[in-house]
């Protein structure tokens, strides 16, 4: 019988964990394969010519569309949340999910133009709004309350998230940019059913408690007026959307705009929800109120980590030397950087957390997320010193950038998931976690609305602002903990 890394609890699994989390972790590894294999083709898709293969939209439009995607995909998991809680439970969730996504992946195979992207589109973001944060709960059901394995597995799990992440472009991207955008999203497609395929024979693995929903709706118990208010309220905002688009009112602009102040609006209204429900029971309460600072600095970590798509995208092609090493390096490489050091170091922090465990010395969740926020912050100051010295910078730099952001990422990213497992009101599971990932379309939001001060000129201010403002934050989260409490119970397993 294999032990586990703790040698406290018996377990022939996955590293010494749980079987259902090998079952979740490829599950996941597959559909980011086929999330960020789409993304790495998409824009070159949208914005190539027609005789080319793409779409001939204008560039500007097209990057626009990306970024607000992105920030739609993540900001679905509060609705997908509230549904698998509510109705469909993290299995049949993911499941669901999963097959919305293929059919998103199947329209963009299809040369049909721009109204099977946006079909496609809507089928992604519904679907990833209901897998991404069903997945991820599940990953928390697999450990019982106070098995000190919790933070580890997310960090295992985490390392599946990047291997799609680092291996997609590869493929998806190679095969779509060389061949054919086509048979790069059939790629995609192929690459979620086999997730589908692994989930739907290790579910067994998972456990009872994703089967049903934790707080299940009972519509014909909700008061008539309340049922009334409700379907008004959902068909006037569809009229809306819909009068908006038809009059030629939703520009890219707007759309932006729009989702920037939701961005932010949703987790704020969530917040207040949560806190005020009557099935929140006041333990809880006082748990999501120290989870609240736990978010805010997930948030300004996201401002930093997910500029590496947009501001080093765009340093890295016209700023860094990239013939330093004798060869043209494809600007987009930079891309996989991150996701290829997240491979190298997470293992290793994932044993360290147990062993750390096992010595009761392992650092509070506020300590590991500031950790990550001060190392987010220093990857932007790191950028200063060479943005001095004019251009163009040599290309080490930007991967050292990537490389610290990634070590950031680990402390915090993983940690939040397992954190959020644990601290979220009972009722609020699934929700609370698409919460979490809604963070990161809260950064994104902020970011888009900051991101037009970068310049080439501005690149040494730009950096060093964003980067010691960072800090500042993560510092203040260290201080928080030491004299908030609660914050600093956020490490252990409630008990009630
Ligand atoms: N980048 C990670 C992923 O793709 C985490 C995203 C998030 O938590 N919002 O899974």
């Amino acid at each position: 019988m294999a032990r586990s890394l703790t040698g406290t609890k018996s377990a022939r699994g996955f590293f010494g964990h749980p079987p259902g989390l090998a079952t979740l972790f490829f599950t996941e590894a597959w559909e980011r394969f086929s999330y960020y294999g789409m993304k790495a083709i998409l824009l070159y898709f949208m914005y190539d010519r027609v005789g080319e293969g793409g779409l001939g939209l204008p560039s500007d439009t097209a990057r626009a569309l990306v970024a607000v995607y992105g920030a739609a995909i993540y900001l679905a998991a509060i609705g997908g949340g509230w549904v698998t809680d509510r109705v469909l439970g993290t299995v049949r969730s993911t499941l669901y999910g999963g097959v919305l996504i293929m059919c998103g992946h199947l329209c963009l195979a299809l040369p049909a133009g721009a109204g099977a992207l946006y079909l496609s589109m809507v089928f992604i973001v519904l679907g990833t709004g209901l897998l991404k944060p069903s997945i991820s709960t599940s990953v928390g059901q697999l450990y019982p309350d106070g098995d000190e394995r919790r933070d580890s597995g997310f960090t295992i799990y985490y390392t599946g998230i990047s291997a799609g992440a680092l291996l997609a472009p590869l493929v998806v991207g190679t095969l779509g940019e060389n061949y054919d955008y086509h048979l790069g999203f059939g790629v995609a497609a192929v690459g979620m059913a086999v997730g589908l395929v692994v989930f739907a024979r290790g579910r067994g693995r998972l456990g009872e408690r994703g089967t049903r929903p934790e707080n299940p709706l009972r519509w014909r118990e909700v008061p008539a007026a309340r049922r009334r208010w409700s379907v008004a309220i959902g068909v006037a905002l569809c009229a809306a959307v819909a009068a908006a688009a038809l009059t030629g009112t939703l520009t890219a602009d707007l759309v932006i705009d729009a989702i920037s102040v939701l961005a932010i609006a949703l987790p704020v209204g969530y917040f207040t929800v949560m806190l005020r429900s009557p099935r929140t029971t006041a333990a809880e309460r006082t748990r999501v109120l120290a989870y609240l600072p736990l978010f805010l600095a997930a948030v300004c970590f996201w401002i930093i980590q997910e500029q590496g798509a947009t501001v080093l995208a765009e340093h890295a092609q016209e700023s860094t030397d990239l013939g330093a090493f004798g060869f043209t390096i494809p600007a987009s490489w930079f891309q996989s950087v991150g996701s290829l050091v997240l491979i190298l170091i997470a293992p290793a922090f994932a044993v360290l957390w147990v062993r750390l465990a096992r010595r009761e010395r392992q650092p509070s969740t506020a300590a590991k997320f500031s950790f990550g926020l001060v190392v987010a912050g220093l990857s932007y100051a790191l950028l200063v010193i060479p943005s001095l010295g004019g251009e163009p910078t040599h290309p080490l730099w930007l991967v050292g950038s990537f490389a610290l952001v990634t070590v950031g990422e680990v402390c915090l990213s993983p940690i939040g998931m397992s954190a959020t497992t644990r601290l979220a009101p009972a009722a609020f599971a699934t929700q609370t976690m698409g919460l979490w990932i809604a963070s990161s379309a809260a950064g994104q939001g902020i970011s888009a609305q900051i991101v037009g001060w970068y310049s080439r000129e501005t690149a040494p201010q730009y950096f060093g602002t964003i980067g010691l403002a960072a800090v500042a934050v993560g510092l203040l989260l260290l201080v928080a903990a030491k004299v908030y409490r609660p914050l600093r119970d956020t490490s252990a397993t409630p008990s009630g």
